[in-house]
């Protein structure tokens, strides 16, 4: 699972373009990749550990997966959950953002 990263709407793994916007999507392994590589940095940056909001959004995103992965109900429908993933979209935006 992906979340594209113009509108934040859920996405399958293989999905090349996101069917909501049109944009086009760097893949599951790529999405996790640089979550995790961006979660490490912000890490560094802040003398070993996370911002709590960075935190969250890192337990968010590993407990939607998780729950994937478990085959349980899509928590993402849940229009609490579908927020902390936008929130978690954007915070990974920001942070690329300020990478570069
Ligand atoms: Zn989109």
């Amino acid at each position: 699972m992906v979340y594209c990263p113009a509108c934040g709407q859920e996405q399958t793994d293989e999905t090349k373009f996101c069917r909501f916007c049109g944009d086009s999507l760097p893949g599951a392994g790529m999405m996790k990749l640089l979550r995790q590589e961006a979660l490490e940095l912000a890490a560094k940056r802040n003398g070993g550990h996370l911002t709590e909001a960075q935190a969250q959004s890192s337990q968010t995103m590993q407990a939607v997966e998780q729950n994937r992965a478990n085959g349980g109900p899509n928590i993402v429908q849940n229009g609490v959950h579908a927020q902390s993933a936008k929130q978690a979209t954007d915070d990974l935006k920001a942070l690329m953002r300020e990478l570069h």
